[in-house]
């Protein structure tokens, strides 16, 4: 049976390996949305999790009507698993949320009432303070969050990605065609009306964040080389102010050729090639991550491939859409 439906509120949630509580999650948020609108859709993105995630989902799917869920062929990362679930939105405006409840649900009332009232294209809920985390989590995310100010300048410390988007600021998003997303870099360089309302960060429901030192190690950079191109210039500037040194060193050595004392000069000598080696090495190591960047746009390969697609009770009319049909389940 395919029913018509026209959500006016998607919420997208990423999950990889929650398997544990994401019924609960589910239910919790469902309870506040349900506050608000009865139509509504929640797309949630497998993101390839290994443990009983799908299957939790699929055992409970008739107790949660309004279900989406987009199973990805492997963990392709949650910003790729946020693109899948942007994609096939269709509410009037789309809320972003993870599936720990770290981004409390009661806020979802308040955050589609600012939309509604004050007609904003973004609402963005902002971190009042980090919650309960490990010292290493919290070092590198204020290390992650320094770096990307002084490289972009954006400030996006606070910044989460617990966000409500309007329809048009969506269609905008999908616009920006790289293929490797930061997503708040992204909602930050589009614009449109915002309006910030802050919350705390409650502790994880369950399990261990899924982000490694070097997941954010990556995310880093990715931020930085997607959003600035001042390392590339730094390199210019650097090779520009040795070229000034050079010169003074060249006539100091050539005074010093004169006076017949060229022999001293030796130090200088082993000094210059090392800091001009090690300079030289930098530059590489920036024009590879540029290059590398520019690489995998050129490729042009998908953001992220989909093994498999749910539905639940009222959104069977999704499933008409684009190749879904084919891995289109019944239930
Ligand atoms: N997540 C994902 N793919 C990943 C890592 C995380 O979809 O490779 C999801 C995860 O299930 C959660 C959200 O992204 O819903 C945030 O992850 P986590 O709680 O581990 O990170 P943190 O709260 O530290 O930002
Ligand atoms: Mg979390």
């Amino acid at each position: 049976m395919l029913k018509k439906f026209d959500p006016n509120i998607t919420l997208v949630i990423p999950v990889y390996n929650e398997g544990s509580h994401i019924i609960h999650s589910l239910k919790v948020i469902e309870n506040e949305i349900r506050n608000v609108t009865q139509k509504y859709e929640i797309i949630i993105v497998d993101d390839g999790s290994t443990d009983n995630t799908w299957m939790e989902i699929s055992n409970h799917l008739n107790s949660l009507p309004n279900l989406f869920i987009i199973r990805l062929s492997r963990n392709f990362g949650k910003e790729s698993a946020l693109v899948a679930g942007l994609e096939h939105a269709a509410g009037e405006a789309v809320i972003i949320m993870d599936a720990d409840l770290q981004h409390p649900p009661s806020l979802i009332p308040k955050m589609i009432n600012i939309w509604k009232e004050d007609e904003v294209g973004i609402v963005e809920c902002v971190k009042r303070e980090r919650g309960k985390e490990k010292l290493r989590y919290r070092l590198g995310a204020n290390f992650f969050y320094w770096i990307l100010k002084r490289f972009t300048g954006y400030n996006l410390k606070g910044a989460s990605d617990y966000k409500l988007l309007d329809k048009k600021v969506l269609e905008a998003w999908k616009k920006m065609p790289e293929k490797d997303t930061f997503f708040r870099g992204m909602t930050a360089w589009l614009g449109f009306k915002k309006i910030k309302c802050e919350f705390d960060v409650s502790p994880r429901i369950d399990g261990e964040p899924k982000w490694g030192f070097t997941k954010l190690i990556k995310l880093a950079l990715n931020a930085v080389v997607s959003f600035s191109s001042l390392p590339l210039r730094f390199v210019s500037i650097v090779g520009l102010l040795f070229f000034i040194a050079a010169i003074f060193l060249g006539i100091q050595t050539l005074y010093q050729k004169i006076n017949g004392n060229a022999l001293t000069g030796f130090t200088t000598v082993i000094l210059l090639q090392l800091i001009i080696g090690s300079v030289f090495m930098i530059s590489l190591g920036v024009f590879g991550e540029y290059l590398s960047a520019i690489y995998k746009e050129v490729k042009g390969r998908p953001r992220y491939l989909i093994e498999n697609v749910m539905v639940s009770g009222n959104l069977t009319n999704k499933t008409e859409t684009k190749e879904l049909k084919r891995n289109y389940v019944e239930v």
